[in-house]
């Protein structure tokens, strides 16, 4: 062999070296990438490998003679890969997509979202959101040796569905099993449910179990009940997550809450929770008595908690010593010593409010009476020394006397530390860039007994609406309120097992408003339409 023909073979070899190890980079990348991509990654793994096998395998028979023309095919194939990677968005771009098309808000949710065809979004749905496992580390599910790659990517599609939520102001997320393989994501948004996606059966269970890794769930239990927490920072706040999972007839589902713990809607006061000037002045005068209860009554997701958070934060801390108990702890606020029930431990709300009782507080809030213990526990505490703040779950004041009469609490003792009882309820309030005006009927105005001077413009919610409202005509939402003060009208009534009608007529004479009325008021001053007050306020 001569020496030129040695040379030639050399650096054939050394080219040869040099191509077989880039295909093995590319096979291996494909592989990685198209998974997290697509979601698998056979097809295109394949292709590639099976591109450099013919490539190699030509170039040996043919004694390395054919290399100039087979050499493109490797290259070939990974462009094709390239292609089609960027005609397919990543995983929670085409979610929000999705999301944002059924809602008609397409071209809002687009500038969170990078140009279909440009690079996925991964990488920018991680960085707007940040998920905290419970105990406070941050989680990817990119560093974590003990997960599979699909829960990873499962991971990074939670941050874009958490994301997606945090943006349009849901407060819950549910992630429900349906027929057919399939599973639909459903938010609640200013209290009303909207369906927001339907993901293929695999995914949705991949991304049930990314947020059970998330919420230190047992991942392989699926027919129990379980829950958990963890947390997300977005846009410097942070918000607590409580996960709930369950069993249905179609698997698991998740359900989501999201609560803004720093505490944001409460930090405003009273001032903030859409009270009337002239309530807001008696109840800041109720809440500052030395003793006594407050009563805030409402169904679930009725803001009582909100409107407790928020009474609280106008008092003086560092005057008054107050203590709460609460189920869970929802908002944490400062310089106030707060306690989580914990019925499993044997920390229920009758219990702890007896040991908080020696901590010497001024004021107290237990955030729900559940049965008569706790109930008596917390007004003997209202009639020695304290005030006390307080939720029942029922649908107005009047109702609340007579339930608390129901459970077997002595009429003589509620006389003695109710001071009052706070009802309410939240309003949607229309979206201001799209509210349309119209004349309101004679008819309506006498049906609801609105005097016609009074109203010569109502407001309606656009049934389209537009991109500042996520098309629904609504944005945001504010409490309508009626308060029971315990005169001497009402306290004589309760001796005598006082019907409902009885109560609420006696608060009547004393000036109370009902919950109806303070929705009509609303709807009067144009921040609510007719058909959302009779939604709420039957
Ligand atoms: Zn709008």
């Amino acid at each position: 062999m001569t020496t030129e023909a040695l040379v030639h073979f050399a650096v054939r070899g050394a080219l040869w070296t040099l191509l077989a190890a880039a295909w093995a980079a590319a096979c291996l990348w494909v592989e990685r990438d198209a998974h997290e991509i697509f979601g698998r990654s056979r097809f295109w793994k394949g292709i590639v490998t099976l591109c450099g096998v013919v490539f190699f395998v030509a170039t040996c028979l043919g004694g390395f003679g054919w290399l100039p023309e087979l050499l493109p095919l490797v290259p070939l194939a990974v462009v094709s890969y390239l292609l089609a990677r960027e005609a397919h968005a990543a995983p929670e771009d085409l979610l929000a997509r999705r999301a944002a098309r059924g809602l008609g808000i397409e071209a809002h949710v687009e500038r969170f979202l990078p140009p279909i065809g440009g690079r996925p979004a991964v990488a920018k749905a991680a960085v707007q959101i940040v998920l905290l496992k419970k105990n406070g580390q941050p989680y990817d599910g990119r560093d974590e040796g003990d997960l599979d790659r699909e829960t990873s990517t499962a991971i990074r599609s939670v941050q874009g569905i958490l994301l997606t939520a945090l943006q349009m102001r849901a407060t819950d997320i549910h992630m429900e099993p349906k027929a057919g393989d399939e599973m639909q994501i459903r938010y609640r948004i200013d209290g009303i449910m909207q369906t927001i996606s339907t993901l293929n059966g695999a995914m949705g269970r991949a991304v049930v179990s990314a947020t059970k890794v998330l919420g230190d769930m047992d991942i392989a239990e699926r027919r129990l009940p379980q829950d958990g927490t963890f947390a997300a920072l977005f846009e410097g706040r942070k918000y607590d997550i409580r996960a709930a999972s369950g069993p249905t007839s179609f698997g698991e589902k998740m359900s989501l809450r999201l609560l803004d713990s720093d505490g944001g809607i409460v930090k405003a006061g009273l001032d903030g929770i859409g009270m009337r000037e002239s309530m807001l002045k008696t109840l800041r005068a109720i809440i500052n008595q030395p003793d006594g209860m407050l009563i805030v009554c409402g169904p679930t997701g009725s803001g009582k908690t909100t409107t407790l958070y928020s009474a609280i934060s106008e008092i003086d801390v560092l005057s008054r010593n107050i203590l709460t108990i609460e189920d869970p702890i929802e908002y944490r606020l400062e310089n106030i010593s707060q306690t989580a029930v914990n019925t499993a431990a044997g920390l229920t709300f009758a219990k702890i409010l007896r040991s908080v009782l020696r901590q010497d507080p001024d004021v107290i809030l237990v955030g729900e009476i559940r049965d008569k213990e706790t109930a008596e526990i917390a007004m003997e505490a209202a009639v020695t020394g304290h005030f006390v703040f307080s939720t029942l779950h029922s649908n107005d004041t009047a109702t609340t006397v007579t339930r608390l009469l129901d459970m077997g609490i002595e009429a003589t003792r509620i006389q003695a530390a109710v001071t009052a009882v706070l009802g309410q309820r939240l309003l949607r309030v229309l979206c201001p860039k799209c509210k349309q005006a119209y004349k309101p009927a004679p008819e309506d105005l006498r049906r609801y007994g609105i005097p016609a001077d009074r109203a010569t413009v109502f407001y309606r919610e656009n049934d389209k609406g537009c991109p500042e409202c996520n098309g629904t005509g609504f944005r945001g939402r504010t409490g309508i309120y009626e308060l029971m003060v315990f005169d001497k009208g009402v306290r004589d009534l309760l001796i005598g097992r006082p019907s409902i009608e009885d109560l609420r007529a006696a608060a009547r004479r004393a000036g109370m408003r009902t919950l109806r009325e303070s929705a009509l008021m609303k709807v009067v001053e144009g921040v609510t339409s007719l058909s959302e007050c009779a939604r709420v306020a039957k």
